[in-house]
């Protein structure tokens, strides 16, 4: 039966009028639920959130709201398993990707609970240390984080229905904020059932949390300069919104997490059968095939010395032609279809785009080979495709398109330098892993592409029984990257939270200082 997704805003679940977008099962093409704004009126929405909402979060603390998010994680983890059946069913995910997903999203929860936790009773985050501004210790000057009076509006991106909506719920609330989240609609059915689970559990206060099934219609026309907007999306809705009214003349607040071309890259020391190389090619055969390529963090681009290009290239071939790409309600199916149509075209035209300057070194649907479980030829299935450019410049295709699905080329460098100089191409980025054991080349390799990056991770033989993925995105640590992937900045512990307050620099007695910040300025 189709499923008829409702916004909850107001505090009441409201089904839009007009036209509705389909949500489809990617595998089947069956349609499984209807989703509309129309006619939601967005602007009490917004006027019910910011001042409902931000009147029950301005009487509690960190900790309060830490304890919310705990709530939240935990009803999470006891649906766990009928999230990731529809992760699997409206996303194309395996199980194993549904996982990332939801899990990651009580995770997420779960750290900024903690973090809630650790700040306490209070409403005010300290920022750093103070310093004596006058002629005498006593006149001070302190900085500090303090709740803005609007409300978080959060437009998500197709791929994470799950930890989208909570790692930047996490923050928002714990902030202080209320919150309005509007997944990607062609995903949204996950997003969908866990607003219908945290209102059945009345874990969250009226006005803390709304949802839109559907599009934004004029919901960006009613933020002003109290107000915080975070998108994650494509470059080019970005660019639509950071040059909407709300945010040019009212001065709301906007961060964008963008595309990203992220790299790989081998290091010339990196002896064949070794630790460190396993890792590498664990690293870049995962992050190309898991949630079939479809993440902001995934490795498209795979940097390697040139007396390797090829050996490199073999290896790949091999891990790649044991995916098995299907409908992922068949058991065997290690890569599902990716979401959307729209998706399945674009990664096609992507490929040419990218074959301009590379070639086809391996595609894992050559030979007519068929999905597994696929009926009637339905199904946005993809297999996936290695490209090598064998004289890779600065303005190819392949540093400045991203190319959304199991994709990804591989490119010799000669020297540290053109290294740098290469993945520095890409234009800004979410995060690069480099893998080597040779300190000299890690000085110059790690640091000169760091200014290109929100994130570097380092394989290294001593890390690599342990090494976290450089596609997964953790709490801890910052998720964003300059330029093309947007210039925004989520997550890092207190980093993400600072997002959603305004940071002020108080100046005055030490001892009042002290008093207003209940605890002594630093
Ligand atoms: P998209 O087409 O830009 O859509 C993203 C979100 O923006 C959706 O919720 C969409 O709503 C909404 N939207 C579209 N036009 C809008 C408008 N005019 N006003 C307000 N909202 C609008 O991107 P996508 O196809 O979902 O995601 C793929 C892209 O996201 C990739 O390029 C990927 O690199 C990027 N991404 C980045 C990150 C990151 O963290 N940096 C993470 C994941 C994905 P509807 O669905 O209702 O149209």
């Amino acid at each position: 039966m189709v499923h008829e997704l409702k916004s909850f805003v107001r505090g009441d679940f409201h089904a839009g009028d007009g036209a509705r977008a389909d949500l489809v099962n990617p595998s089947t093409e069956e349609v499984l639920a209807t989703a509309s704004t129309e006619g939601i009126d967005m602007g009490a929405a917004i006027a019910f959130a910011r001042e409902t909402g931000g009147a029950e979060l301005a009487k509690t603390t960190f900790a309060d709201r830490g304890a919310m998010l705990k709530a939240l994680s935990k009803s999470i983890i006891a649906h766990r398993d009928e999230l990731l059946d529809l992760a699997m069913k409206n996303g194309g995910n395996t199980r194993s990707d549904g996982k990332f997903d939801v899990d990651g999203a009580s995770g997420t929860l779960e750290y900024y609970a903690d973090l809630g936790a650790e700040l306490g009773a209070t409403n005010v985050m300290i920022d750093g240390e103070g310093a004596p501004v006058g002629r005498s210790a006593r006149l001070f000057g302190q900085h500090a984080f303090v709740p803005r009076g609007g409300v978080a509006v959060h437009v998500n991106a197709f791929n994470f229905p799950a930890w989208g909506l909570a790692e930047k719920a996490a923050c928002a609330i714990l902030a202080g904020m209320p919150v309005v989240s509007k997944p990607a609609t062609s995903t949204a059915i996950v997003a969908h059932r866990m607003t219908e689970i945290f209102v059945a559990e009345k874990i969250l206060p009226p006005g803390v949390f709304s949802f839109l099934a559907g599009g934004a219609g004029d919901l960006l026309d009613k933020l002003g300069g109290q107000d915080v907007l975070a998108f994650t999306g494509s470059h080019a809705t970005g660019k639509k919104l950071r040059t909407g009214a709300a945010v040019l003349e009212r001065g709301t607040r906007v961060n964008v997490e963008a595309d990203s071309l992220n790299a790989a890259v081998l290091g010339p020391d990196v002896e064949e059968g070794s630790d460190t190389e396993s890792l590498f090619f664990t690293d870049v055969t995962r992050d190309m095939t898991q949630k079939t390529g479809q993440k902001c963090t995934a490795i498209r681009r795979v940097y390697v010395p040139r007396a390797r290009l090829e050996a490199v290239v073999a290896e790949l071939e091999g891990r790649l032609a044991k995916v098995k790409v299907g409908d992922t309600a068949h058991e065997d199916v290690t890569m599902g279809p990716v979401s959307t149509a729209q998706q399945h075209k674009d990664v096609k035209a992507g490929i040419e785009k990218l074959a301009g300057c590379s070639t086809i070194a391996f595609d894992g649907g050559a030979g007519g080979k068929q999905p597994l479980g696929q009926k009637d030829g339905k199904g946005f299935f993809l297999f996936p495709v290695l490209l090598v450019c064998e004289s890779p410049r600065p303005g190819d295709a392949v540093h400045t398109h991203e190319v959304f699905g199991p994709v990804a080329t591989v490119m010799p460098y000669d020297s540290p330098e053109e290294l740098v100089r290469l993945v520095g191409a890409g234009g800004g980025g979410l995060v690069s892993s480099v893998y080597s054991d040779d300190k000299a080349f890690l000085k110059k390799a790690v640091l000169g592409i760091a200014a290109f990056h929100g994130r570097v991770t380092i394989g290294s033989a001593k890390v690599a029984g342990q090494a976290i993925p450089p596609g997964t995105v953790m709490p801890q640590l910052l998720h964003g990257g300059p330029g093309r992937a947007g210039a925004g900045e989520e997550l890092g512990g207190r980093r993400g939270v600072g997002l959603y307050m305004q940071r002020v620099a108080l100046q005055g007695d030490k001892a009042l200082l002290d008093l207003l910040l209940g605890s002594p300025a630093r």
